[in-house]
C-alpha cells in the first residue's frame, strides 16, 4: 500500500493544451479517479463543452443539468451544479453541457469575464465544509476564455504532452500564455508538471520525444509516462476512468503511479524552488 501525504490547502491544477488530442480529458479524469483512489477528495470542473470528462466520470450532464455553464454566466454558487462521481465516494465533478459552446462569445459582454471561474472557486472553497484536495479543470483545446478564466482560478498548470510529431509544436504558445496571466492576472501560476501520454516505447520516436521534453523540461516532467493502452480509450464508453474500468491494466497503474509522484512533489514542482523545504 503507497503511503501518501494529502495537501493541506487544496491543490487547484488546470490541464491545459490548445492541441485537441494530447489526452487533456484522459489525464484530467484518470488522474482524478487515481488521487481518489488513495485517499484524497478530488473535485473535476468540466470546462469543455464536449463533457467527455463529465461523461467518464459517469455524471449526467444532459442540456436541462445545471452546469459550469450557469455557473460562469448567471452566477450559480459552484456547489449547487456538483454531483458525485459513482465511481468513489471521494471524486466529483461539476459537468459541462452543451451550453458552455456559447459561454466563449457571451463571457466577452460579461463583467470581470476572466475571473468567472475564480470568484465561484474561492467563493465554495470558502465555505464548503470538506474541502477538496484536489481541484482539477479540464479546458478545451484552445487558450480562449474559457482557459482563461481556468488559468485565473489555478495554481498549477498541468501539460499532457503526446508523445507523437510536432509534440513541442506550440508549446511556446502556450508557455507565453501563461506567462502573460503570470504577469497581469494570476501571479501564482506555474507550469508544475508535464506528462507525457500515448507513450509507445517500441518506437522510437516516442523514445526521442520523450528524451527532448525531459532536456528541455527536466524539473516539470513526472517520471512516470502513461502508455497507449486500449484500456484508456474504452473506459468512457462505459462512463468510467480506466481506474474503475480495469484498475489492474497498465494506463490505470501508470496513472495512480502519477498521482502519487504529484502528491509526493507538492504544488512547486522543480528543486530549489520555493517551498521545497
Ligand atoms: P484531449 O482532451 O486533449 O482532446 P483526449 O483525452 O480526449 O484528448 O484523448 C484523445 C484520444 O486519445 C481519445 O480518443 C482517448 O481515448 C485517446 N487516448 C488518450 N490517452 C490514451 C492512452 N494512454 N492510450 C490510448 N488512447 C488514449
Ligand atoms: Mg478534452
Amino acid at each position: 500500500k503507497v503511503q501518501v501525504s494529502l495537501p493541506e490547502r487544496t491543490r487547484i491544477v488546470t490541464v491545459s493544451n490548445q492541441k485537441g488530442g494530447v489526452g487533456k480529458t484522459t489525464t484530467a479524469v484518470n488522474l482524478a479517479a487515481a488521487l481518489a483512489s488513495v485517499g484524497a477528495r478530488v473535485l473535476v470542473i468540466d470546462l469543455d463543452p464536449q463533457g467527455n470528462a463529465s461523461t467518464a466520470l459517469g455524471v449526467p450532464h444532459s442540456a436541462d443539468i445545471p452546469s459550469v455553464y450557469d455557473v460562469l454566466i448567471d452566477e450559480f454558487p459552484l456547489e449547487d451544479v456538483i454531483q458525485p462521481s459513482p465511481e468513489s465516494q471521494n471524486l466529483f465533478c461539476a459537468p459541462s453541457t452543451i451550453h458552455l459552446a456559447g459561454a466563449e462569445i457571451e463571457l466577452v459582454s460579461q463583467v470581470a469575464r476572466e475571473h468567472r471561474l475564480r470568484g465561484a472557486l474561492e467563493g465554495y472553497l470558502d465555505t464548503v465544509a470538506v474541502p477538496p484536495h484536489f481541484v482539477i479543470i479540464d479546458c478545451p483545446p484552445s487558450l480562449g476564455l474559457l482557459t482563461i478564466n481556468a488559468f485565473a482560478a489555478a495554481d498549477e498548470v498541468l501539460i499532457p504532452i503526446q508523445c507523437e510529431y510536432y509534440a513541442l509544436e506550440g508549446l511556446s504558445q502556450l508557455l507565453g500564455s501563461v506567462r502573460m496571466i503570470q504577469k497581469h492576472l494570476n501571479p501564482a501560476l506555474h507550469v508544475s508538471t508535464i506528462l507525457l501520454t500515448m507513450y509507445d516505447g517500441r518506437t522510437r520516436l516516442a523514445q526521442q520525444v520523450a528524451e527532448e521534453v525531459r532536456t528541455h523540461f527536466s524539473d516539470e516532467v513526472l517520471e512516470t509516462v502513461i502508455p497507449r493502452s486500449v484500456r484508456v480509450s474504452e473506459a468512457p464508453s462505459f462512463g468510467q476512468t480506466v481506474i474503475a474500468y480495469d484498475g489492474q491494466s497498465a494506463g490505470a497503474v501508470a496513472y495512480r503511479e502519477a498521482a502519487v509522484e504529484i502528491m509526493a512533489r507538492g504544488v512547486h514542482a522543480a528543486a530549489g524552488k520555493e517551498g521545497e523545504a
